[in-house]
């Protein structure tokens, strides 16, 4: 158990904790946030909240290393995490007591060390209870998504820190429209989401730490890859509570489940009490599972169609290929949610594929149930393998999953491929079309379509026109090397590039030019 008087923790207890006024979320500002200051009060302060949620597995917090102790460098993650997190299915609130413990694998000493607090993002969504750490904090400071903890003394390199903290959740009702595009976090009257819910630590490169402003156009998250060992107990739950979650899942009793997943930029899970589960494995072995409601079994003039059944199929011939392609996917499980909100979002080894694709499916592979499903599947290798900064260089990983839904198209449905480019891509980026650059950041777009069109669909368009530049054997080898030499890893876009030989980069410049032209033409 966690214990806040033990002298070697540096308590630091609430000392403002002033909230703005908060605007409701429109179309093209996020909210502002609860703001959160925490200045050293006492080393043996008590906390406003217990940490004693008990039993816990939150370590004792291990001494700081001797400086000349301290190791640089290292491929193993740079985070663990541990989360008790009780979870009020009723209230619609979680309670979080978090140790995260943080190697510093930079060659730079940190002064100050920030974290992304996601929830933070929204309206009243996040209270902070304590945060402490074993060594002294100057001061904690949560200002809309950050979190940043000044050091008295420096975390040098190869040195770790653990960092406790308490902090409480409101999840937000689901809404439609565009702030609904959040609702893997958030609740509907049949499914309460809890993704990108967790503080986790920023990116540290090239001499800062890498954290993006808020917009709610795409994601603005950069992650690296963490260990998560994550408990959840859920007080008083509904009958036939099911919890939808990604690793490895034990439930130790009604209501208590245990999740450890390694090497993950992030960690989701999604209850509901009317979860139907299907499942089935690939050829490869991973365990491929499918959580939906009833609705997801719909009635077309060819009789009534399972959208579970269908999403795992296409779940399954797409991982079972894109392994082929991109190399294996090094999980043993994959799982798709039907999510109560628009569109699809990706995890790590979890995903989201929206209640819409289900209502609307025609039944066949002519669908959006299809094209999301083995879009987010795309994204096991393109966010969850290969990371990429996803604010600024969007179209690395929603290029490459959207070229991915075509792949699987030519492969198990040739018949369908010209079907996908008109209705996927070309009734929305005709060639007359003029916008934005494939290479554009999140935060030049007004709506979502436009960003969709510039970033996913012309991308797909550009990708394909190296293909067929390249030749299909080179192109699917750059996607492989890439897939490799980005694994567990963010990269950048001349990373990407920079696996081509010099006459394949003459091949392909014209078509980076008409692509990456501000015209778009
Ligand atoms: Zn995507």
């Amino acid at each position: 158990m966690l214990t806040l008087q033990n002298t070697r923790w540096f308590l630091l207890s609430v000392f403002v904790l002033a909230a703005c006024s908060l605007g409701r979320p429109d179309e093209t500002a996020p909210p502002t946030s609860t703001v959160f200051r925490l200045a050293q009060a006492s080393l043996a302060a008590a906390p406003t909240r217990g940490f004693q949620a008990a039993p816990s597995r939150i370590p004792e917090p291990t001494p700081t290393l001797a400086d000349a102790d301290c190791i640089p460098g290292g491929e193993a993650p740079t985070a663990a995490h541990v989360i008790e997190a009780e979870v009020n299915y009723a209230r619609r609130t979680v309670d979080v007591q978090h140790v995260i413990r943080m190697v510093n694998r930079t060659s730079d000493a940190f002064e100050q060390i920030l974290l992304n607090i996601e929830p933070n993002r929204l309206p009243a969504a996040f209270t902070l209870v304590a945060a402490s750490a074993n060594q002294p904090l100057e001061m904690v400071e949560v200002i809309g998504r950050r979190m940043t903890l000044n050091l008295v003394e420096p975390l040098l390199p190869g040195c770790d820190i653990e960092i406790a903290l308490s902090y409480s959740l409101t999840l937000p009702q689901i809404s439609s429209g565009i702030s609904g595009l959040i609702g893997y976090f958030g609740y509907s009257n049949r499914q309460l989401n809890l993704g990108h819910w967790l503080a986790t630590p920023a990116v540290y490169r090239d001499g800062g730490w890498v954290t993006h402003d808020v917009t709610v156009i795409g994601e603005q998250l950069v992650s690296d890859i963490a260990d998560w060992d994550v408990t959840l107990t859920v007080s008083d739950p509904p009958d036939n509570l099911v919890m939808a979650g990604p690793g490895t899942v034990t439930q130790e009793e009604d209501g208590r489940w245990r999740v450890l997943l390694e090497a993950s930029r992030d960690f989701v899970v999604s209850f509901s009490p009317f979860f139907r589960r299907t499942a089935t494995f690939t050829e490869q072995g991973v365990e491929v599972e499918i959580f939906t409601f009833d609705n997801a079994v719909v009635n077309t003039p060819a009789g009534p169609v399972d959208g579970a059944q269908q999403a795992l199929e296409a779940a399954i011939q797409s991982l079972t290929m894109y392994a082929d392609l991109y190399g294996e996917m090094s999980r043993n499980r994959f799982v798709i949610v039907q999510g109560d909100f628009p569109d699809g979002m990706e995890f790590t080894q979890m995903v989201f594929v929206s209640d819409q694709w289900f209502r609307t499916n025609p039944g066949t592979a002519e669908s959006y149930l299809t094209i999301i499903t083995v879009h987010e599947a795309a994204h096991q290798w393109w966010y969850a393998r290969v990371g990429n900064d996803q604010a600024l260089t969007p179209w690395l990983d929603e290029a490459l999953a959207t070229y991915s839904e075509y792949v699987f198209y030519e492969e198990f449905h040739p018949d369908l491929k010209e079907w996908w480019w008109n209705y996927r891509v070309a009734s929305f980026v005709p060639p007359s079309y003029i916008g934005k650059r494939v290479d554009s950041t999140v935060y030049e777009f007004a709506t979502v379509r436009e960003y969709i069109n510039a970033v996913y669909l012309r991308g797909a368009l550009m990708l394909h026109e190296c293909r067929e530049a390249l030749g299909t054997d080179a192109f699917f080898d750059w996607l492989r090397r890439y897939s490799e030499v980005g694994a567990n890893r963010i990269v950048d876009a001349d990373q990407f590039w920079m696996l081509l030989t010099d006459e394949q980069m003459e091949l392909i410049r014209p078509i980076r030019q008409a692509f990456f032209n501000p015209l778009g033409g």
